[in-house]
């Protein structure tokens, strides 16, 4: 776990700014959700949290690190993303145990590591399998298991349920949940969907046009919208 800093950031593509002096600060252990319009800019800031997008002023901390200028992988942190990207040619375990292998992991550790994983994400049975046998639930699982494995101090999901059915998605909000409440691992997540966010958050970060509008509780936003782009986007169905 480890608590994270976004202190005055901004982000231009060329002459384009798109991020546009963001603070938000997040707690240890804390599922916060960084909800607003296609377009807005949450994907930019969630690339710039894993280090795949430079920063163009300002600072972002995880724990007492500025993390500014350091690569994704000097990064203590495991990123989720919508189109899974699982390899067609690995096996589940393969899939999970790939990043491991990178950083050198002998058979026995990454055997330690993946094991647990696949339990929590009831995929025990599926190790052996390849993506294309698996259902778009199973993968989604996968994704994940391949962020836990890492045991990152910081999870980072952009939008993972939206290739997914309608049921599907509210069944994975609540995997989703209880896989926090178990590794009550601190997790930045990024929708558009406002009912997700609402009921999956601890604390939602409401984005418009690159600039933060309100951060609070599902409750503080109900209740006590700041401004009425806050109440309009909160109030409308998805
Ligand atoms: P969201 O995830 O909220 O839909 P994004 O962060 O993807 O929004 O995009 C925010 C803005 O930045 C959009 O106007 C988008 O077109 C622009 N943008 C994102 N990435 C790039 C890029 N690599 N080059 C130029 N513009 C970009
Ligand atoms: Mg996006």
């Amino acid at each position: 776990m480890a608590s994270v800093d976004f202190i005055n950031v901004r982000k231009s593509f060329g002459t384009h700014a798109v991020i546009k002096g963001v603070n938000v600060e997040i707690t240890d252990g804390e599922f916060v959700i960084l909800v607003g319009p296609s377009g807005c800019g949450k994907s930019t800031l969630l690339r710039m949290l894993a280090g795949l997008e430079n920063i163009s002023a300002g600072e972002i901390r995880i724990g007492d690190k500025i993390v500014n200028g350091l690569a994704p992988k000097e990064r203590d942190i495991a990123m989720v993303f919508q189109n899974y990207a699982l390899y067609p040619h690995m096996t589940v375990a393969d899939n999970m145990a790939f990043s491991l292998k990178l950083k050198g992991a002998n058979k026995t550790a990454i055997e330690t590591l993946v094991k647990p994983a696949a339990e929590i994400l009831g995929l025990s049975h599926l190790l052996e399998r390849y993506p294309r046998q698996l259902s778009g639930g199973q993968r989604q699982r996968v994704a994940m298991g391949r962020a836990i494995v890492r045991n990152p101090q910081v999870f980072l999901f952009d939008e993972p349920l939206s290739n997914l059915d309608a049921k599907l998605r509210v069944a994975m909000r609540a995997e989703i949940k209880e896989l926090h409440q178990r590794l009550n691992t601190t997790t930045v997540y990024v929708t558009h969907d406002q009912i997700e966010a609402m009921t999956m958050a601890d604390k939602i970060v409401v984005m418009n046009d690159g600039r933060v509008e309100q951060i609070g509780s599902p409750l503080d936003l109900y209740d006590r919208p700041a401004n009425l782009f806050v109440a309009g986007f909160i109030g409308s169905p998805a």
